[in-house]
């Protein structure tokens, strides 16, 4: 293959590729075929060559669209980076995954130039400011001619970093393959129409971002890129646009209807994870016949592992639904042993979709892999239908005077209760019982009452799985996937229990 964006501009040149949600400017396959032959030569002619691992620290631009799909054709790895990443945590990253050229544009460029001192800075802007003697412009050379590079489904065509929830990020290889596979498996279980239109608005180093557009040119349907979420203007990007699709984690999908109440009926699939979909907004999506399709996956099998359509959504709240066709998914022990369906334990999965490790760390990638497949770090079960329901993490499990409790059990019961709008729970250290389960607790109303709340889990759970402490916060700290930082969590509840011991 050589990159998707050459194959189709043969096929539909004049169907519209990408669309700027905020100026409306939109470009067909042609036009961004010209903009990518473009930035590919001009790296060409900085000395970018085939098999560089090409960094990338922008914010999600046009120039960020162009520059995925120039790698592709350069037959460079593309290294999306965080753009809100801090200097230091910019350059470990660029130091793990090798990156031999790092890309910039004049919003990233001094944290680029801070984060590196042996790797080349490139900016897409013309003009240079800070310290113009170490970055480059690409607009300063001249476009030379490229050769479109031939891959194969091995080929690394991604390094990708985690969310980093656990530890710190770890940069995922994803093949063409895997890649390929997942837009096959996903367009199986989301439907296609050549008429579609995906509204991206999650960043582009992430696989929920970045994936729409790998796949714009595999589908021929087009991207609106919205660059910086903001929940009034992105509903408002599905009316004007008539979006079929969009990709969102929870807490941008409650924003955006709490904002504008519901949204335009062009809407035909919302992709909604990274972060376990709350029941109560599930339903709202059921009571406004907003087509949402609850997703579990995860940057190492290239984004969907199972995803649920709105008829089995709302059929069995809590569900992400089946694994995608050609994605198995076992449930084990803590021995690894194989689990019969309703019972819990931790997801493995296998599958084209699944990454061959993680790159530069065969250690890592000898621990993730066991006999059955990739070992998620999720637990969850399969029902006697097969459908997933994923409830928390093998790190959250919180062990408190010897008894095992699950944090996800202990929030579903403070979330049923009328006052509560979200709530994490955690294992915070104790010295008497290990740990001591607590609760960060975001109150729907002002009058939620500390005492009716414990009342309230003391008639629903076992006097060890109720939380010690319960401190109140306006919204839950979250990684940008949407995923809640326990550890932040953990500290605000650490905080509080200072201020407790100072006040009483
Ligand atoms: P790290 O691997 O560095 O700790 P991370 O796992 O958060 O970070 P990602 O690959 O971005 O990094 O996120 C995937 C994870 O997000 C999944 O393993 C799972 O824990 C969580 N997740 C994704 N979708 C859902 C969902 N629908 N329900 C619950 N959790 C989900
Ligand atoms: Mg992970």
């Amino acid at each position: 293959m050589r990159d998707w964006l050459s194959h189709r501009v043969r096929t539909s040149p004049d169907a519209t590729a990408l669309v700027h949600a905020g100026t409306g400017e939109s470009w067909t396959f042609t036009e961004l075929d010209g903009m990518v032959e473009e930035t590919a030569g001009r790296l060409v002619a900085l000395g970018v060559a085939p098999g560089d691992h090409l960094g990338v620290v922008l914010e999600p631009r046009v120039e960020y669209v162009t520059l995925i799909h120039a790698a592709m054709r350069l037959g460079a790895t593309l290294v999306p980076l965080g753009d809100g990443l801090t200097p230091r945590e910019l350059g470990r990253q660029v130091e793990t995954a090798d990156v031999t050229v790092l890309v910039c544009g004049a919003e990233t460029e001094a944290r680029a130039v801070e984060a590196t001192d042996d790797v080349p800075v490139l900016s897409v802007d013309a003009t240079v400011t800070a310290n113009a003697t170490a970055v480059v412009s690409i607009y300063e050379f001249l476009p030379e001619p490229v050769t479109p590079a031939t891959w194969s489904r091995e080929d690394v065509q991604l390094l990708l970093f985690t969310s980093g929830t656990t530890g710190d990020p770890k940069a995922v290889q994803l093949t063409m393959g895997n890649v390929l596979a997942n837009a096959v498996a996903s367009v199986f279980r989301l439907g296609f129409d050549p008429g579609d239109r995906w509204l991206v608005t999650l960043s582009l180093h992430h696989m929920g971002g970045i994936g729409p557009v790998l796949r714009m040119p595999l589908y021929g349907t087009t991207v609106v890129l919205r660059e910086e979420f903001e929940a009034g203007p992105a509903a408002d990007d599905i009316d004007r646009y008539d979006v079929t699709g969009v990709s969102l984690v929870p807490t941008m999908l409650r924003r955006m209807l709490d904002s504008r109440g519901t949204l335009a009926s062009s809407l035909r699939t919302v992709l909604l994870g990274g972060a376990p979909a709350p029941r109560e907004l599930v339903e709202r999506c059921r009571d406004y016949s907003i087509p949402v399709y609850p997703t579990y996956g995860m940057t190492e099998t290239a984004s969907q592992v199972a995803t649920a359509p709105p008829d089995e959504a709302f059929g069995h709240v809590g569900t992400v639904g089946r694994p995608l066709f050609w994605t198995d998914v076992t449930v084990v022990d803590e021995d690894g042993e194989r689990l019969p369906p309703g019972e819990t334990g931790e997801f493995v999965v296998d599958g084209p979709t699944v990454s061959p490790g993680y790159y530069g760390d065969p250690e890592a990638t000898a621990e993730a892999f066991g006999e059955f497949g990739l070992h998620t770090g999720d637990v969850g079960y399969v029902d006697r239908s097969g459908r997933l329901y994923v409830l928390n993490r093998v790190d959250d499990r919180i062990i408190t005077g010897g008894e095992n409790v699950d944090p996800g059990e202990v929030a579903d019961v403070l979330r049923s209760h009328p006052g509560v709008r979200d709530v994490a729970v955690v294992g915070v250290p104790d010295a008497e019982w290990g740990e001591r389960v607590s609760a960060l607790v975001v109150p729907e109303t002002d009058e939620l009452d500390r005492t009716d709340l414990e009342a309230y889990a003391r008639e629903r759970l076992a006097g060890f799985k109720i939380p010690r402490a319960v401190a109140f916060a306006d919204e839950l700290p979250r990684t940008v996937s949407g995923t809640v930082e326990r550890d932040a969590v953990r500290e605000r509840l650490a905080a509080h229990d200072e201020t407790d011991d100072g006040g009483e």
